[in-house]
């Protein structure tokens, strides 16, 4: 595995592309300040390479050949090894028009620096040991978290919090090892008990830790990549309307006319920090329509992935055949009934309903009126966690990527306990936590593979 990252200078515009206050375009790599060099001219004339480290310069950036004026810029220093990468960084902030940013790059490889492969500044850090690879994870997650809470887990895990965690689980195992060597260094005679009793209370205390922090990993996800809910009902019970109305705009087209959303549509809103991503779908239920009936086929895929299910029910008019065969699709997941068009005379009581279907959640709403939107929010809430939003303390497991290790190692350290106590056996107990070992590892970026890490580091931008 590459564990050294190499030193050639790479560039690449940092910011997004389009018009803007400022631009920047970075530079990372030993090269970096005799390139800036050759295209930058300070007010004061001097070099970046004699200017102290973390300070801003202004100038123009010039081309060397044609003496043109590219931009007016300003330049801030960063000397090794305190920066991003733990190389010598160079930013040069330009006015951000396209056609700016894109010259003064153009400059940067022609004086000698390579363009930036996605995340490949991101990278640098990690190879240099800057940050792990659940930190460099967690930038990414910094950049594209949508909700509050979001953000606030991504920091959290950048600021080295669940490598922490990691790492602390990692050394238990590796203490735990050497206990299991050292009796089977002395195998001649038997592993004393005393050493059993102390090895298979560590690999307790080992294993609580990994089921305390796995079991953070279903409200991690959801804070991160947010909670899928899906309305379904049939048709013109209203699924168009409530969406509208959760979402406080008109995004669906609404219309008396019965099946008009034909595929499904998702948004997002922001419930007290957690994104829910919200879909209105097609109804389920049968159709002759070679287009509805690829809507219903991606309804019934959505329900299957869906973290929750808002089953909707018209209370102005009798349960009907429609709403039974869609109780039938949705039934074994987490579902509210939201019973909609409460503002017209009812034919269908909230007692009624509670006893045909075996759903404990049933919420009163006029998606026309917007009455009752809360409690269809609070009912999400509650399902989701229980009414309690807050994040907890402490590190999450918010990656889907560490939660499959710890899964992994979850398995692992179950088995191994079955050869503890009396059915102790140090050659297999050491081959399985030797294994735990290195999965920790491996949240943390010790001994990942080249793809794995090329894997991860191709879903950043360029420049980060
Ligand atoms: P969908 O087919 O389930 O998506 O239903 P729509 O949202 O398109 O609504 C169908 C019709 O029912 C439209 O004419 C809506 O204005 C009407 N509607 C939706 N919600 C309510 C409600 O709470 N009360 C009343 N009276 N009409 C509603």
């Amino acid at each position: 595995m590459n564990v050294i990252s190499s030193n050639d200078t790479i560039a690449a515009v940092s910011t997004p592309l389009g018009e803007g206050g400022i631009g920047i375009v970075r530079l990372s790599g030993d090269d970096s300040f005799r390139i800036v060099d050759n295209i930058f001219c300070a007010s004061d004339k001097r070099k970046t390479v004699s200017l102290d480290t973390h300070t801003i310069h202004y100038g123009l950036i010039k081309c060397p050949e044609t003496e043109e004026n590219i931009d007016e810029v300003l330049v801030s220093v960063m000397k090794a090894p305190n920066t991003y990468t733990t190389q010598d960084v160079i930013e040069i902030s330009c006015h951000g028009g396209l056609m700016s940013l894109k010259k003064v790059l153009e400059l940067c490889i022609k004086s000698g620096a390579r363009l930036a492969e996605p995340g490949e500044f991101t990278k640098r850090a990690f190879l240099n040991g800057r940050i792990d690879l659940s930190q460099a994870e967690a930038v990414l997650d910094v950049i594209k978290s949508k909700t509050d809470a979001a953000r606030h887990v991504a920091v959290e895990q950048l600021r080295g919090v669940l490598s922490q965690e990691v790492e602390y689980m990692r050394n238990r195992g590796i203490d735990i090892l050497t206990l299991i060597e050292a009796g089977i260094d002395f195998s001649d005679e038997d592993i004393e008990f005393a050493s059993v009793r102390n090895i298979t209370k560590k690999i307790e205390e080992l294993c609580g830790k990994v089921k305390h922090i796995l079991d953070t990993s279903d409200k991690g996800m959801v804070l991160r990549e947010g909670a899928s809910v899906v309305i379904c009902g049939r048709p013109n019970v209203g699924k168009s309307s409530l969406m509208n109305a959760l979402l406080r705009h008109d995004r669906v087209i609404v219309t008396p006319i019965a099946g008009t959303t034909r595929d499904v549509i998702e948004e997002c809103i922001d419930l007290s920090g957690i994104m829910i991503k919200i879909s209105d779908t097609a109804g389920i239920v049968d159709s002759k329509d070679r287009v509805e009936i690829e809507g219903i086929k991606r309804s019934k895929e959505r329900i299957k992935n869906a973290d929750i299910v808002i089953f909707m029910l018209d209370a102005s008019q009798c349960i009907t055949e429609k709403d039974m065969s869609i109780y039938d699709v949705v039934k074994d997941k987490r579902t509210v009934i939201v019973l909609n068009k409460t503002d017209l005379r009812g034919k269908v009581r909230e007692s009624e309903i509670r006893k045909i279907f075996k759903v404990k959640k049933v919420v009163k709403v006029s998606a026309l009126k917007k009455t009752g939107l809360e409690k269809v929010e609070d009912a999400l809430a509650e399902m989701l966690f229980g009414g309690d939003i807050a994040i907890p303390d402490g590190a999450i497991v918010t990656n889907l990527r560490h939660k499959k290790i710890l899964e992994r190692i979850d398995e692992v350290l179950d088995r191994s306990m079955e050869m503890t106590g009396e059915n102790f056996n140090a050659e297999l107990l050491a081959s399985d936590i030797n294994e735990v070992v290195h999965q920790l590892g491996l949240i943390v970026g010790k001994s990942i593979e080249d793809d794995i890490l090329d894997r991860i580091f191709s879903q950043f931008c360029i420049g980060k």
